[in-house]
């Protein structure tokens, strides 16, 4: 079993995280999918199991800001915390918390396009 276990906040840790979950994004480990984006913020849900422990996770809502310019703007880039929630056990945990312990400390750049 997958020990909890909260990464420090390192430049390793931080690249190995988001490596972890832009490769989870490619092979469809994880899937971020627009919810609403109609409005001034677009709202995005990511979905999926975590690439650290590889339980299924809760759906995690991501706010992109759009700012309005004079082109379109075809891409929304924004950096957020992807902190695991998986509702599995863990050795280490306490009852307050959820997930592994990996992300929390760690912002992933998650970027789509419209
Ligand atoms: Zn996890
Ligand atoms: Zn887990």
């Amino acid at each position: 079993m997958i020990v909890y276990n909260y990464p420090p906040r390192t430049p390793a840790h931080k690249a190995r995280w988001a490596d972890a979950i832009t490769s989870a994004l490619a092979n469809g480990t994880l899937q971020l999918l627009a919810t609403d984006d109609s409005g001034w913020t677009d709202f995005y849900e990511l979905s999926g199991r975590c690439p650290r422990c590889d339980h299924q996770l809760d759906p995690i809502t991501i706010e992109f800001d759009v700012i309005l310019g004079v082109e379109p703007v075809r891409a929304r880039v924004g950096v957020f915390d992807v902190q695991c929630n998986c509702r599995a056990a863990h050795a280490g945990r306490d009852d307050q918390h959820r997930g592994c312990g990996w992300g929390g400390s760690n912002a992933v750049r998650l970027a789509v396009n419209r």
